[in-house]
């Protein structure tokens, strides 16, 4: 039984290795991508294309772009660690989730560039639930920013709102191209992309998933999506709701 238990922690072990030699090389290749890019267009300035009133400010502009997208992915990593840490703490206060939901839809509502229509089901009620905000915000803002990216022109974005047992639910659905089945759990892990070519051209860095999944997590809530190819995603998450007891009511 002893040997059992040890084989049981090496293999444990061996996987964490394994997933932090993962980790490492993913991160190197995501770093060396942008940079490599950058060298080469910084290269062709200082040859010459400087001189070149049009190309100029074409590589200037490519450098610009390498380098933001250098600064989500070191800000998005930073992110990981601190949330990685076991003194790990969130911040909790007591929200109005609906009325909260509403105000980041509206965000996204007011700065939307895409031709995108926005259907809410969210119950008038209060529903107090307790979290951190600036946690939940930036869940909620990596789930509709990649419901927003992923749309067709024309297409629905619909928020829902529930309350299921001891939790509400969240869902956040679009009409875009989907996620082939056997990729769609694989979605909340770092770095995984369906399309690493078509993530980089939005901006995207792999991580924003993963994040919203630790974040739910710490909050002891859960995160999952449904997907049909071609029809469209929807990515749920709960938070535990302990309505208030009658007699809590002064
Ligand atoms: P990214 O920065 O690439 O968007 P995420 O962690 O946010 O990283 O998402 C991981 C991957 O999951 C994306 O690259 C994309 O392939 C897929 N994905 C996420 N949301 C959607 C969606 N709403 N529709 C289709 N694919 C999605």
């Amino acid at each position: 039984n002893g040997l059992i238990v040890v084989l049981h922690d090496i293999t444990e072990q061996e996987k964490i290795d394994e997933e932090r030699r993962e980790f490492v090389a993913n991160v190197s290749h995501e770093l060396r991508t942008p940079l490599t890019t950058m060298r080469s267009y910084l290269e062709a300035l200082a040859d010459g294309a400087m001189d070149d009133a049009e190309l100029a400010p074409r590589f200037l502009n490519t450098a610009q772009t390498e380098t933001e997208r250098m600064i989500r992915l070191v800000n998005a990593l930073l992110q990981l660690s601190k949330l990685d840490s076991t003194d790990y703490q969130l911040s909790t206060t007591w929200v109005d989730f609906g009325r909260y939901f509403h105000r980041v839809i509206d965000r996204f509502e007011m700065t939307k560039s895409r031709n995108v229509t926005f259907k809410r089901l969210i119950p008038e009620e209060s529903i107090g639930v307790e979290i951190d905000e600036d946690k939940i915000t930036q869940v909620l803002d990596n789930i509709i920013s990649n419901a927003l990216k992923y749309s067709p022109e024309g297409g629905q974005v619909t928020f829902k709102l529930q309350v299921i047992g001891p939790n509400i639910e969240v869902s956040i659905r679009d009409e875009g191209m989907g996620i082939p089945k056997e990729n769609v759990s694989r979605i909340f892990e770092r770095f995984y992309r369906v399309d690493k070519a078509r993530s980089r051209k939005l901006g995207g860095t792999g991580l924003g998933l993963a994040i919203a999944k630790e974040m739910i997590e710490a909050h002891k809530g859960q995160i999952w999506a449904s997907s049909e190819e071609g029809k469209g995603t929807t990515v749920f998450f709960t938070l535990p709701y302990e309505p208030l007891q009658e007699d809590d009511w002064e």
